[in-house]
């Protein structure tokens, strides 16, 4: 069962319904007077949490003093993106510092597994005799995999680094210590939820996975002249920002689209054929990729300048990973029996929505008419709610 990544607060709600308009899969409606979220619908944005004019809707925090006391040795593994806060390597190093201060034994940049991953995906495209599609975001992989399965065999079968990153930890320091606990620092949402219910079927190894928000408050107040030597990885880097991707040595055409929204937009392109030329969709649910994710405290546009400066500075090679290292989950990730299924609830979906009105006017608690036909065929509603239906 798949379980809610977000907690609701009913008395923190106005009922605005500002959220239910603004997802973009229709996860959200009302129900009763209170804002229920789908979690098979949820992709994980966070639109909805960041858009929030109340802070009706929040995400779980760990109790991070409590769970480190429970291991002999814990990492944390820091994304590329965290590095789009600082406008040098000694301002990111002071901070990698004071993560470690708060409780850690080693603080782990994987910018070097980002890149390996990003080269890898240049590389399938330039063999491949398709469109390719690739995303190291855990919200677009979900999108293609809940609303565009047709799409699914043009996603690359590459794996999310901080699971290779925390793979490798695991693998390193096996034996040596008898509890080994590795956190996630995550840049959004969708790489928390990530950590929860990997894609695939194939079990995490990250043991936490923490909100950089979360941490930073604590970790600014310890910063100070100490400093870890930071080197990070250009490719790596680079792979977190959308607008990077045109940088990329290629001979054939790449699209970077950002923003959810103009993922689906680029996503039934796709679907209807419009983007066969293409050799590479790359895909990010955050505005200028993950530097843009809402757990960051520096907006993407400085963050992309950021990244930039110091991706001249990086001197760090990419990871030397395996083909086993890097692939193979996805495949395992698409249950190939549901397609069918998938299929029919998409035709049956359609056929509900022809005895709606379509006037998506939201009078019903859902965001449109098709949402309250999804939720009709999968048994949560009746045509009864639809208010304009009646009066007809
Ligand atoms: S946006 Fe916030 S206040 Fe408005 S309905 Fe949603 S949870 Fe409630
Ligand atoms: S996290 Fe995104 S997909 Fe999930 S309910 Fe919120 S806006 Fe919708
Ligand atoms: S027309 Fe009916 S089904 Fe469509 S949004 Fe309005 S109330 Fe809901």
């Amino acid at each position: 069962m798949t379980e809610p990544r977000l907690t609701y607060t009913l008395e923190s709600c106005t009922h605005c319904l500002h959220c239910m308009k603004i997802c973009p899969v229709e996860a959200i409606h009302l129900e009763d007077g209170i804002v229920k979220i789908d979690p098979v619908q949820c992709i994980d944005c966070g639109i909805c949490v960041a858009g929030c004019p109340k802070g009706g809707l929040t995400v779980e925090k760990i109790p991070l003093e409590k769970t480190l006391s429970s291991y002999d040795y814990k990492v944390a593994l820091v994304p590329g993106s965290f590095f789009a806060q600082f406008a040098s390597l000694e301002e990111a190093g002071q901070m990698l510092k004071a993560i470690q201060s708060l409780g850690f034994d080693e603080v782990v940049d994987y910018s070097d597994i980002e890149g390996a991953l990003y080269l890898e995906g240049i590389c399938r495209m330039e063999v491949a005799d398709q469109l390719c599609i690739t995303s190291f975001c855990p919200s677009i992989n979900a999108l293609i995999e809940k609303n565009y399965p047709m799409l699914f065999e043009h996603l690359l079968d590459l794996e999310y680094p901080c699971e290779v990153a925390a793979r490798q930890v695991r693998a390193r320091l096996e034996g040596k210590y008898p509890r080994i606990g590795i956190y996630s620092l995550c840049d959004c949402l969708a790489k928390m939820a990530l950590a929860k219910a990997p894609f695939g079927n194939q079990a995490s190894a990250i043991d936490h996975a923490v909100a950089i928000s979360q941490i930073f408050p604590a970790a600014n107040r310890q910063k100070g002249k100490a400093c870890f030597p930071v080197t990070l990885n250009r490719e790596g880097l680079m792979s977190n920002v959308s607008d990077f991707y045109h940088y990329a040595k290629k001979k054939k055409p790449i699209i970077a689209v950002d923003g959810v929204n103009h993922c689906i937009q680029a996503l039934e392109a796709a679907e209807f054929g419009a983007l066969d030329k293409i050799g590479l969709l790359a895909l990010f649910a955050c505005q200028g990729g993950c530097i843009g994710g809402s757990y960051l405290w520096s907006n993407p546009f400085i963050g992309e300048v950021h990244m930039e400066k110091l991706s001249y500075l990086a001197g760090k090679h990419v990871a030397a990973l395996s083909q086993t290292e890097m692939s193979g989950h996805r495949e395992l990730a698409m249950d190939k029996t549901s397609m069918p299924l998938k299929m029919q609830r998409y035709r049956s979906v359609n056929e509900v929505l022809e005895k709606l009105p379509r006037f998506d006017c939201g009078a019903c608690g859902y965001p449109n008419c098709r949402a309250l036909a999804g939720a009709i065929v999968d048994g949560k509603a009746g045509l009864h709610l639809c208010r304009v239906r009646k009066e007809e």
